[in-house]
């Protein structure tokens, strides 16, 4: 019919046969422990247990910021209607950006932030603005997507250096005399759940004479004493700091931003694609933002990380106790919300998945090329919004699916 269509529709039967086809489940209700989903395939919803989302706080559908969200449509309508530089920058915008660079202020000297739609965005606008021809982007190997192809939308040289490894990196930077030297990093690894070496990676930034660009994706809202991320909870302070925060995981809302000494923030004004050629995001997603940082830095917010870590002991603990004593399924260590179970390879975790799903339970299951070949994983993400009776649960049902003789493979719907 085409050779276009022919390709495509041979690059998908070749993702069936590896069982990497992926597939979208709907969700009917807000995001919350028990959600209703219609899981792909099927017609009809069903109440399921969620430990998939990046929701750790559990603000993602929280009255009161429904309700500063609303207000905010009410002062300023739903769009935008245009981009930053042209009118789209609205007083909530301008609000959120100096109330973030109050918070990171203590940790990057002369702070300003910047918002961006997305947290894809901002990290894409990062790297190929200040990632010049004569600049050289130090990429950690497990870095997110977003990273890599920001690095790749780059004029810079791009040198990959080993997952954490301090060492190759100290010298990789050594044997580099570019003028500008760019170190990039996830703060918490987004499939592994550790945190990086961050201490580190910003001493060798100052030995080098590089900057540290630090993605806290999964650290903002959740790390810290008041939720202000990966530099708080490690009492960092540097202005060789470009950090890059997410406001659609912890903060519950959408968007990003990046903070840093305010000569790289108002370049990224004057330069960032990604920044300057796209329509602003809705003031009342900035006006629903600002009510969510009231409450992560709150007594509220305070709770609930103490909330979310007795979650993540209970799991840990109680994973420990069930998991096969052979070590084909282990718990990888993570300090943070996202627990990977590992499983090897894509049938398995495929297999434990739709055992879960039996039991009404839904798990990301995470499989190449997402992660490297022969990791596949559950990728549990807990939130303050699970109970203790949540997590027994889950932890019950994956003893289950793993002490059973496994099901046969399920197979996707296409
Ligand atoms: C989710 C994520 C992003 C992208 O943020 P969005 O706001 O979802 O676009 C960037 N980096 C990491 C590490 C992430 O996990």
């Amino acid at each position: 019919m085409s050779r276009l269509l022919d390709r495509l529709q041979s690059e998908m039967a070749a993702l069936d046969a590896q069982q990497l086809r992926r597939s979208r489940h709907i969700a009917e209700t807000a995001c919350a422990p028990e959600q209703a989903l219609t899981l792909a395939g099927t017609s009809q919803p069903r109440t399921m247990l969620g430990f998939s989302s990046n929701d750790y706080l559990g603000l993602a559908a929280h009255p009161a910021l429904a309700a500063a969200w609303a207000e905010g449509a009410a002062l300023y309508g739903t769009g935008s209607g245009g981009s930053h530089l042209i009118q789209g920058h609205s007083r909530a915008h301008s609000q959120l950006e100096e109330r973030l660079a109050a918070w990171m202020s203590p940790f990057i000297p002369e702070a300003r932030s910047l918002f961006f739609c997305t947290g894809y965005m901002a990290n894409l606008a990062v790297l190929s603005a200040l990632g010049g021809a004569d600049a050289v982007i130090f990429s950690e190997a497990l870095n997110h997507a977003s990273l890599i192809d920001g690095a790749r939308l780059a004029k810079a040289r791009v040198v990959r250096y080993a997952h954490c490894d301090m060492a190759a990196l100290d010298a990789q930077l050594a044997a580099c005399d570019a003028p500008v030297k760019l170190i990039v990093s996830d703060a918490v690894f987004s499939m592994d759940g550790h945190i990086a070496p961050v201490a580190d990676l910003l001493a060798l930034a100052e030995r080098h004479d590089a900057w540290l660009v630090i993605d806290d994706a999964h650290g903002f809202g959740v790390l810290g004493a008041t939720g202000r991320g990966v530099l708080q909870a490690l009492g960092l302070r540097s202005q060789r700091l470009v950090l890059v925060g997410t406001l659609g995981k912890a903060a519950g809302v959408a968007g990003a931003f990046v903070a840093a000494h305010r000569t790289v923030v108002d370049y990224l004004v004057q330069r960032a694609r990604p920044y300057i050629f796209t329509t602003a995001a809705p003031p009342a997603v900035a006006h629903a933002l600002l009510a969510s940082l009231t409450l992560i830095e709150g007594e509220e917010g305070a709770q609930r990380r103490l909330r979310l870590q007795a979650r993540i002991a209970q799991l840990r603990l109680g994973l420990q106790a069930v998991l096969p004593a052979d070590g084909s399924a282990w718990l990888a260590p993570s300090p943070t919300a996202i627990q990977p179970l590992m499983l090897g390879d894509n049938a398995r975790a495929m297999r434990v998945t739709a055992q879960l799903d039996a039991l009404g339970i839904r798990v990301g299951a995470i499989r190449p090329p997402t992660v490297p070949a022969g990791t596949a994983r559950l990728r549990i993400a807990l939130s303050a919004s699970h109970s203790e009776a949540d997590v027994a649960r889950l932890v019950d049902a994956v003893g289950q699916a793993l002490a059973q003789p496994l099901m046969k493979p399920a197979k996707e719907p296409a």
